[in-house]
């Protein structure tokens, strides 16, 4: 049993003076593993105050001096990669393949941002004005708790690179990932309040920071809800904003994809962490003239998919998070049913075999239309569902016709024909015959998947502010 009862605030692991204790659990097991002593309202102003006094020094120094700090950060992330690892199975149920394929990202994050500060011009002239691009202030970095390590990297990543100093706010329910990584911050020797990490709940620490006077710049990402109401709360001192919101993307398999490689791709980024994935893939666009095609490969492919026990490497799909996510879940494959959308694969309950834990039956529907809730919101679990179409023009307009706009994916063996349809898409990111972006390309969300890009240029200027002076 796992105790968390420090918070790291101005270089130091100290006790918060919030005293609720939240139970952890592990999603496999349903069974309590730890436990987190959560900050409260007074730890965030703490942390806040420690951010402020090291912002004065930390926003004047040199290039040099924070690519070293970022290469330390780097070695450090890179050294506790194994315990995030261990960390993120036992907390939220991650499998090999999400863990494998994209938690490096998180130490390369912070290389990332030191190679571009090699070539980055903070001051350039135009004309008889010289911009000079300034460091913001105090950022607040709020995370989901899948993923937790990648999602914090990249916000202090860019944030550090800029001369920000840093609270991060992770999820409540990510204790175990986040202790690692105050251990990484702490190991990195940075100077004292440069980073500050505060776990606590939304509505005390995380609208605290986002309503505080002393924050610049709130960097999130989350739920479309939670988002908007850090709009509200920033709108009163015009905070600067990042927000990675949710997705509900499509993946269009043209009528000349590669058939068994696009839907395998589909269902993989689908199913992706549980079918806990911003980006994941969950509206399958098959044309009508292919669709016994698709729906006998998906059937094929599924085993590949079955939910099981997360700490066994062959597992594709693991629980989801909390009984509470399984609940809501679990009244999406309802609602598809009720909606008049047929099963083609899974369906209520737990899978066969599996007597505890929170595991969802990956599921997809068939028959699916556009305009119902299934196709439309975020249901954040393994549940996919397949919608026809007659040519690349609905294509188009059904994969648009989302509030979200995250990404989107295209199958096709015609190079051009797939760049024609990728080019109508309004998407943040769109991945033509691959379901995994390019990690120097900007990656954020249209509409109400977000405001803003993380990564390269496009994270690194959205901690900055441009201050001309014409002399
Ligand atoms: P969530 O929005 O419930 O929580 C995210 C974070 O916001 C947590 O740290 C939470 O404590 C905090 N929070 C909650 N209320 C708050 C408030 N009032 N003020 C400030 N902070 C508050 O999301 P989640 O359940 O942790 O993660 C799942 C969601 O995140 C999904 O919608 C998913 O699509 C989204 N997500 C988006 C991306 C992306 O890059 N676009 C990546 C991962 C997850």
């Amino acid at each position: 049993m796992r105790k968390i009862h420090q918070v790291y605030i101005d270089g130091h692991f100290v006790t918060p003076h919030g005293t609720e204790i939240a139970p952890l659990h592990n999603p496999a097991t349903e069974q309590v593993v730890g436990e987190v002593r959560l900050a409260d309202e007074t730890d965030a102003r703490a942390a806040v105050a420690a951010a402020k006094r090291s912002l004065a020094g930390f926003s004047r120094t040199t290039k040099l001096e924070r690519i070293a700090l970022l290469k330390r950060l780097s070695t450090s992330f890179a050294d506790r990669l194994d315990d995030l690892k261990a960390a993120m199975t036992e907390e939220y149920g991650a499998v090999r393949g999400i863990i494998e394929g994209l938690l490096p990202l998180a130490p390369k994050m912070f290389d990332e941002a030191a190679e571009l500060l090699e070539s980055y011009e903070f001051q350039q002239t135009r004309g008889t004005t010289t911009v000079s691009m300034e460091p913001l202030g105090v950022a607040v970095a709020i995370t989901p708790w899948n993923l937790s390590a990648v999602f914090v990297a990249q916000k202090v990543a860019s944030a550090l690179a800029a001369g920000c100093t840093v609270v991060v706010k992770p999820s409540e329910l990510s204790a175990l990932q986040t202790q690692v990584m105050m251990e990484a911050f702490d190991a990195a020797d940075l100077p004292p309040g440069v980073v500050n990490v505060v776990t606590g709940r939304g509505a005390s620490v995380g609208d605290t920071l986002t309503s505080h006077p002393d924050v610049a710049k709130v960097d999130f990402t989350g739920s479309t809800g939670v988002g908007q109401r850090i709009m509200r709360n920033a709108a009163d001192t015009f905070k600067r904003l990042t927000l990675e919101l949710g997705g509900k993307s499509p993946t269009i398999l043209l009528d000349d994809a590669d058939i068994p490689a696009a839907v395998g791709a589909a269902l993989t980024s689908g199913f992706l962490n549980n079918g806990q994935t911003c980006f994941a893939g969950t509206r399958i666009l098959a044309p009508q003239s292919k669709l016994d095609e698709v729906l006998a490969t998906i059937e094929s492919a599924m085993p590949a998919f079955a939910a099981g026990d997360p700490t066994d490497p062959a597992t594709g799909v693991g629980p989801v998070v909390s009984q509470a996510q399984f609940d809501r879940v679990q009244n999406y494959i309802r609602l598809g049913q009720e909606e008049g959308a047929r099963l083609l694969a899974g369906g209520e309950g737990r899978p066969e075999g599996l007597g505890e834990g929170w595991f969802v039956q990956p599921t997809v529907f068939t028959g699916v239309t556009n305009d119902m809730r299934i196709a439309r919101e975020e249901i954040f679990g393994p549940v996919l569902v397949v919608i026809s179409y007659q040519d690349d023009d609905e294509a188009v307009a059904i994969a648009n016709d989302s509030p979200f706009g995250l990404q989107a994916h295209v199958f096709s063996s015609d190079p051009k024909r797939a760049r024609q349809v990728a080019e109508q898409l309004e998407a943040g990111t769109v991945l033509v015959n691959r379901i995994f972006g390019d990690p120097g390309a900007p990656f954020g969300g249209t509409k109400q998947s977000g405001i803003g890009r993380h990564h390269h240029t496009y994270g690194l200027e959205s901690y900055l502010e441009p201050r001309a002076i014409t002399a």
